[in-house]
């Protein structure tokens, strides 16, 4: 793995790029990563993925919630769906800003 020192942009390969797609920096700024930079790569990617594979149960979740709410069949289930759906929208609000605190941070590109 490569990075670019100017932009941050992370390439996989043999060799870095003649210039960054990005940013249009030279060959010369490109830094190779070390095995413990690539792993935090390799691994906050995994995790991000993982989040977004969450965010889309979560979604689906949100969508039974709101069904079953809107239905209102009685206070049992009526307060069911809508702690849970209180729930939803905490976590993925905490997905999304874990997933751009990584992307921010550079651990992912
Ligand atoms: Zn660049």
């Amino acid at each position: 793995m490569y990075k670019c020192s100017v932009c941050g942009l992370v390439h996989w390969g043999e060799e870095p790029f003649e210039k960054c797609p990005k940013c249009g920096t030279n060959r010369e700024n490109f830094k190779k990563l070390d095995e413990a930079e690539e792993a935090l790569i390799q691994n906050s990617r995994i995790t991000n993925e993982l989040h977004m594979g969450l965010f889309e149960k979560l979604r689906e979740v949100e969508e039974i919630c709101e069904a079953g709410s809107e239905i209102n069949l009685d206070p049992g289930c009526y307060k069911i769906f809508n702690e849970l759906l209180d729930i939803v929208y905490e976590k993925q609000q905490e997905i999304l800003a874990e997933i751009s605190g990584h992307v921010n941070k550079g651990k992912w590109n």
